[in-house]
């Protein structure tokens, strides 16, 4: 059975025995609980190791890339701009569905009494005065901050001095990306674990919330679509967005039903090239390092997720604490994986950079594959959308006839 099966199984199981279990919700906190508690504590374990390792080699990438300064440039602008817009456009349906709203569900004492920062401290804050307090406090924009310094500044050595420290981090993101699979398999257990307790003590009104995430961040991502890609494909490469997303419509459709970026990046950089004419210089640079560090999708929705989880216990973010996850989603983003599940992990992270409690995360968990879904399919559109806006600019870009006539 596939693990997204069992995933589902688990949340459904869960809701079920929470349901059961209403008029005496202490045997789902007493006996069930703790093993939600349990996949929290594995997912909590590696946040650390894989954001530090997996930002190095991401920011690595980056530093090559600026030997190509002036296509470097423009992709890496592009795609900076392009998630920071689809963070707000996540808080601003995270905001107007509300999705969380009227559970109230009780937070520990220390989260609720945790003082926001305002906004120049939160700036100031992000470069440690010692980095490796930042990695035991898993300070997590500190920690981005000193990987994009690792990252970059080891590229820029002679190859014998640079390349085995990031071989080494390569390396350890490898490791991390194995531990992940491994606690991905535990999740139907976790999410169960966590769910059930949840449903015994609130009853069976917690599921709704769920279907308006559903509904924010598929919303999301059309707009995003709609809105910026459309804009962007219609004015730089003045081609008609309708046409744009025919033609990349097979890696878009690869992408929805894979979850994964990297797994479609053989398809994406066929589309463009066949379907839009992109040059194979741009295809070959654009697409594999937007599958490595642009994530729109992703980001729009950890900003509803994050909105999400605030609402669901009752706390109010602030303008500085939603100025933070637009920031460690975005630069998080870099450092996100391609691969299926990989935007679940990273939205502990900006859970944790505002303090929000990470037990939030367990009630998107149970639907995390239908959000992947949507997320991905963005997150390769918007991969697309930068390699036909730069060849343009370039002067590479040859849209052949037999797509014009679609
Ligand atoms: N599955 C996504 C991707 O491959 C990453 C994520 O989990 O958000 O693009």
């Amino acid at each position: 059975m596939k693990l997204t099966t069992k995933i589902f199984i688990g949340l459904i199981g869960g809701v079920i025995v929470g349901f059961l279990l209403t008029s005496s919700p202490e045997i789902a906190t007493t006996y069930i609980k703790p093993f939600g508690d349990l996949f929290l504590r594995l997912i909590k374990m590696i946040i650390v190791p894989l954001v530090l390792s997996s930002l190095i080699v991401g920011a690595a990438s980056v530093g090559d890339v600026k030997k190509l300064s002036r296509i470097g440039g423009k992709t890496i602008g592009y795609y900076l701009c392009t998630t920071a817009v689809a963070v707000l456009i996540g808080l601003i349906l995270g905001n107007l569905f509300n999705p969380g709203a009227g559970l109230n569900i009780p937070v520990d004492a220390e989260v609720a009494a945790a003082e926001a920062p305002s906004i120049v401290d939160t700036l100031l804050n992000i470069v440690p005065t010692n980095p490796l307090n930042g990695l035991v406090q898993g300070n997590m924009l500190q920690i981005i901050a000193f990987a994009l310094f690792l990252g970059i500044a080891a590229t820029t050595l002679p190859e014998n001095k640079g390349k085995p420290f990031i071989n080494f981090f390569e390396s350890l993101a490898e490791v991390m990306y194995k531990i992940t699979g491994f606690i991905m398999s535990l999740a139907p257990y976790g999410v169960f674990g966590l769910i059930t307790p949840v449903v015994a003590m609130n009853g069976p009104k917690v599921l709704l919330p769920l279907i308006k995430v559903i509904l924010a961040v598929y919303l999301g991502c059309l707009l995003h679509a709609a809105l910026v890609y459309s804009t962007a494909v219609k004015t730089i490469a003045k081609i008609s967005p309708l046409y744009f997303f025919k033609a990349i419509s097979p890696a878009a459709i690869t992408a929805f039903s894979t979850s994964s970026s990297s797994g479609t990046l053989p398809v994406s950089i066929r589309s463009v090239k066949e379907n839009l004419g992109v040059s194979d210089g741009v295809a070959s640079f654009v697409l594999p390092l937007g599958a490595t560090i642009n994530m729109d999708g992703t980001a729009l929705y950890q900003g509803v997720c994050a909105l999400f989880v605030a609402q669901l216990y009752g706390l109010d973010l602030n303008f500085a604490q939603q100025a933070t996850i637009v920031l460690t989603a975005t630069l998080g983003s870099i450092g996100t994986a391609g691969i299926p599940g990989a935007g679940f992990i990273m939205l502990t992270m900006v859970l944790q950079s505002v303090g929000l409690p990470l037990e939030g995360a367990a009630l998107v968990g149970g639907i995390d594959r239908i959000l992947d879904m949507a997320r991905t399919c963005i997150n390769v559109v918007g991969d697309t959308s930068a390699a036909t806006i730069i060849a343009a600019t370039e002067g590479e870009l040859n849209v052949p006839n037999k797509v014009l006539e679609m």
